[in-house]
């Protein structure tokens, strides 16, 4: 198995501590009185210790110098896992920022969403009333504190890895929630298929499906979409103005060339 950084750093640490201390039963058979001077930097330059002190200082320096990652030609595999690729992806997930608390309104306690998001949201809502379908609004804008929140106790409470973690949430930093753009959807009268696949075979998914674009909401994760996140039915985008538009950008264009 590979080493971390931090377990060479202490093998390089222990050979130069070992250099530099003096053989316990050679140093016992000496009087106390003459222990220091034989531990002066000459006596150690004489000594048979001097040639493994100056490769430990030598190597100890190219370490710090050149960060391991040179001298041990393997990737270090904390660093491997959460590489970006090169159009910023992280675990499928592209990046987003976090909206501006002046474009954000507040729909009821600790739940706030754009304020275009909200507008388009209340037409679409009214609209499905009027066809018999109650929409339930189940969370909106996420900062990336508590996305980091979400993310990592999450993963820890249900034994995941971050890549099995992000199929069905997004590591901080790279949630269309950040946005204050993305919503997530459930039905008023199946309130057991809240954020799971079961969304997808209700009234209201259906209605949706029909009559979310009218009102620029698309559905962010598909199944089997090219981001290889998992199918979330209940997780709407909102792309009505160039704003929205310019943030969905790159994994629009990312979904339509794969
Ligand atoms: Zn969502």
């Amino acid at each position: 198995m590979a080493l971390r950084r931090y377990d060479r750093n202490n093998i390089i640490l222990i050979f130069v501590a070992r250099a530099f201390s003096p053989r316990g039963k050679e140093t016992n058979d000496i009087p106390v009185a003459r222990r220091s001077a034989q531990r002066r930097w000459s006596a150690y330059l004489s000594s048979k210790n001097s040639i493994a002190l100056f490769i430990g200082f030598i190597f100890l320096c190219l370490t710090l110098l050149l960060r391991t990652d040179f001298l041990f030609l393997y990737p270090i595999p904390l660093v491997e896992e959460l590489k970006t690729t090169s159009d910023g992806r992280l675990l499928g997930h592209f990046p987003y920022g976090e909206a501006m608390k002046d474009d954000l309104v507040m729909v009821y306690a600790d739940m706030w969403i754009h304020k275009d998001t909200f507008a388009a949201y209340k037409l679409m809502r009214d609209a499905a009333l009027d066809d018999g379908i109650e929409l339930v609004l189940l969370s909106g804008y996420r900062s990336h504190k508590l996305q980091k929140q979400i993310f990592f106790n999450i993963k820890s409470t249900r034994n995941q890895t971050a890549i099995q973690r992000a199929k069905v949430s997004a590591p901080p930093g790279y949630s269309e929630h950040s946005t204050g753009y993305a919503i997530d959807l459930g039905d008023a009268t199946q309130r057991e298929t809240d954020f799971n696949e079961g969304f997808g075979e209700t009234d209201a998914f259906a209605w949706l499906e029909r009559n979310a674009a009218k009102y620029h909401f698309i559905l962010s994760f598909p199944p089997e979409n090219s981001q290889g996140v998992s199918y979330e039915p209940w997780h709407w985008r909102f792309e009505g103005t160039a704003e929205a538009l310019r943030e969905f950008e790159p994994a629009r264009r990312f979904s339509q060339l794969q």
